[in-house]
């Protein structure tokens, strides 16, 4: 997956400019990960659920929720990145998995036991 391969490497060259890579442990980025999903899930704790969709259309909402869903995306890029594993063929491997697992005639239209 191209796009997250550039991410990665965009984010490497940024870290190594301002010798950050040394704060960049496993548990240091899952702590900031983390972080970043709680400041993702602030933004929707007292929406209505049928009315996220809606809501997110408008700013200044819409331009926040851009925000925090990058500032995840980014640690969970470098997280991978500082693992050595290739996110987006583990994300595609998973994907092909489930679509073993949950056959579109046998599932269709109804929620998954577990994920
Ligand atoms: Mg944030």
């Amino acid at each position: 997956v191209s796009d997250l391969i550039e991410l990665r490497d965009q984010l490497r060259v940024f870290t190594d400019e301002r010798d950050w890579a040394q704060f960049h442990d496993p548990k240091s980025l899952i702590l900031a990960l983390v972080g970043e999903v709680g400041e993702l899930a602030e933004l929707f704790q007292w929406l209505p659920a049928d009315a996220a969709v809606t809501r997110v259309r408008d700013e200044p909402l819409r331009s926040r929720v851009g925000e925090e869903l990058a500032d995840v995306l980014v640690y969970l890029v470098r997280l991978a990145d500082v693992l050595e594993i290739d996110l987006g063929d583990a994300a595609l491997r998973k994907l092909q998995g489930s679509t073993t697992r949950f056959p579109v005639d046998e599932v269709r239209g109804q929620a998954p036991e577990k994920a």
